[in-house]
């Protein structure tokens, strides 16, 4: 047998393995933009699991302001931006980001998974200890697994754990990472216990905003805003991919700490800028943001009703309302304003049960299984968009409740 045709019985059985386990994943073709209603298989349906939190990805004026960078400045950088790919839209979009985030700078990223990557990399290095939560996403998890320094790995938001194992790293370099708000399950860090014992044990603080930047804090400015700790974390990753409805990353820190990361994050160093229409509509994101401006639906002309609360409340009110709903339905879920909301099916192949089941009826929410999540919690991952209408939700709400009381579990 050839050397080839050994790697492919190993890539059959791999996937033969997974499809025993039903665990086998497959992308489904989305056929109409990204927004609080697509279509899948020619069917419309209510999108409900997307990390397009605040609606913007489809909206008129970020898609307009894509477009315009894209007629002004091309389509594409050319280069990295150590290069030529640095341009004024990255330029201005970092300084803007820094300011929304509180800090001196900001570096952007080609996406959250090469920023938290090449963050975590770069800084715990040889002969260091970084300590990551065990629910940590999966970019900071290979971040960990690339960087020189020693892992350790403590049960999730468990400070009764990493406070000891602080204590014994002794004088190593140490680095924190952790998520802020929990991809999968919409939890929060417990950001104000790990910043002191960071301080206490003379640790660095690696925190990843990804979901919770547009989501929670004032204005949406994140978990760190939140608890009033800016300035006391080394580097606020976020993303531009989930709220901002774009594409790529960014790190906000100190000026120094940009310029380590500019000289050490390989990911930043070795691979082509962001194209420019990206970074305008990230921009655009940004300004509605920053300015508190109501959702507009894909399909208007980006007014929205004139009485509408801005985008970041408004998507705060859809979470209570169809957590609100949910609950009506006999769905033990937390009433608070976290647009995650995880609905554990438990084993993987009743939770694809009911997603088919869910689908059928109108409402698409991707069944999420292990490793994505650990084994036994699979689950579908609900996420609230600002631009669902309340009437939505609530039919949503019933469709699921009718779907997941067919499946046996
Ligand atoms: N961090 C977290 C917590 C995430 O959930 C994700 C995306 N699922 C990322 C980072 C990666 O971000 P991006 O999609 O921009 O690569």
């Amino acid at each position: 047998m050839s050397d080839v045709e050994a790697s492919l019985n190993e890539v059959d059985a791999a996937l033969e393995a997974a499809r025993e386990a039903g665990l086998l994943r497959r992308m489904r073709e989305v056929e109409t933009a990204t927004g609080p209603h697509i279509r899948i298989d020619g069917r419309e349906v209510l999108l409900l699991c997307s990390n397009d939190y605040l609606g913007l990805a489809g909206d008129p004026r970020v898609r307009r302001a894509a477009a315009e960078a894209a007629e002004a400045w091309g389509a594409g950088a050319g280069a990295s931006r150590l290069v030529s790919g640095n341009l004024s839209p990255h330029v201005q979009l970092e300084e803007r980001l820094a300011e929304f985030k509180g800090t001196d700078a900001a570096v952007l990223f080609g996406s959250g998974f090469l920023a938290n990557m090449g963050v975590v990399a770069a800084l715990a290095t040889k002969g260091g200890v970084v300590f990551s939560d065990a629910l940590n996403h999966a970019s900071l998890v290979d971040g960990c697994r690339l960087a020189g320094a020693e892992t350790v790995i403590y049960p999730h938001a468990d400070m009764g754990s990493l406070k000891p194992s602080l204590e014994a790293a002794g004088d190593r370099s140490k680095t924190i990472v952790t998520d802020s708000v929990f991809s999968m399950d919409g939890d929060l860090a417990p950001l104000e216990e790990i910043v002191d014992l960071a301080e206490r044990h003379g640790a660095r603080v690696i925190v990843d905003e990804a979901h919770a930047t547009g989501t929670i804090g004032p204005g949406g400015r994140g978990l760190i805003a939140e608890l009033g700790l800016e300035g006391r974390v080394d580097v606020a990753v976020g993303t531009l991919s989930k709220a901002l409805g774009s594409y790529g990353a960014y790190a906000c820190c100190s000026e120094t700490m940009a310029q380590f990361l500019v000289n050490k994050a390989r990911p930043l160093i070795y691979s082509t800028a962001l194209p420019p229409s990206v970074v305008a509509a990230a921009a655009e994101s940004l300004r509605i943001l920053s300015e508190d401006e109501p959702p507009a639906r894909p399909d208007g002309d980006g007014s929205g009703p004139e009485d509408q609360a801005g985008v970041v409340e408004t998507l705060r009110s859809r979470a209570r309302s169809f957590r609100a709903s949910l609950a009506a339905e006999g769905f033990d879920v937390e009433q608070n304003e976290m647009p995650i909301v995880p609905l554990i099916i438990g084993d993987a192949g009743a939770t694809m049960d009911v997603c088919e089941a869910a689908l059928e009826k109108g409402v698409f929410a991707q069944a999420i299984r292990p490793p994505t999540v650990p084994e036994g919690t699979s689950r579908l991952r609900l996420t609230v968009m600002a631009t669902h209408s309340e009437a939505e939700l609530r039919d949503a709400a019933k469709v699921i409740a009718d779907v997941v009381g067919k499946v046996p579990n």
